[in-house]
């Protein structure tokens, strides 16, 4: 509902939809979190992770960077969600290990949102990933799942004056690097 994401948008999520154990567990895990750290002394740190990507993730997991690299490279239908105009915003990973480990090093409970804010439709994505792979093949549409989030895109003002971070990979380096990955394994 709160577009970009701050990290003092409290969300909005279906409990009880398909995602609901999924998007409840999240905020129960940063819940739990902040319990330990106010009662207990323990000392936390609390990541919002946006969509990451890179090599080595699994082929099969079902997320859109492998499928559509997968699809790609076989020269089979990328299967788009819907008509593609829900957006995503895709951190590389070695962006994001470099964030967790300054926020390490930090004295900061609350949570810190680390992504990229680069955003783009779900359309533009598929589009990059057959230019990329070059790629014959065409966009077969699909029904977009249950509660699928229409917008995402972080914001990382917090992470930029808190630790001194913002992504440096760009998403055609990123997905250059994660192509490669895939290559050898379709
Ligand atoms: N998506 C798609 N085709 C696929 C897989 C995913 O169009 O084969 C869409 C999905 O509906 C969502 C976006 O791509 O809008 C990102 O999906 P993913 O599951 O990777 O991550 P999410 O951001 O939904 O957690």
């Amino acid at each position: 509902m709160v577009h970009p994401q701050r990290e003092d948008y409290w969300g909005n999520v279906n409990p009880v939809g398909p995602r609901g154990c999924y998007d409840e567990a999240k905020r129960f895990a940063e819940a739990i979190t902040m319990a330990y750290h106010r009662t207990h002394g323990v000392d936390t740190r609390i990541v919002r992770i946006f969509n990451t990507y890179g090599p080595r993730m699994r082929l099969r997991d079902g997320r859109v960077v492998p499928n559509f690299i997968a699809q790609s490279l076989r020269h089979e239908p990328v299967t788009l969600h819907g008509d593609g105009s829900q957006t995503r915003s895709f951190c590389y990973m070695d962006d994001l290990i470099e964030g967790f480990w300054r926020l390490m090093h930090a004295n900061y409970h609350l949570p810190v949102n680390i992504g990229n804010p680069n955003e783009l439709t779900i359309l533009q994505f598929a589009e990059k990933i057959i230019a990329l792979t070059g790629s014959s093949s065409r966009l077969e549409h699909h029904p977009r799942p249950v509660d699928d989030p229409k917008v995402r895109r972080p914001d990382i003002t917090l992470a930029r004056s808190l630790l001194n971070w913002e992504p440096r990979v760009s998403l055609e380096e990123g997905l250059e690097r994660t192509i490669a990955f895939f290559k050898n394994r379709v």
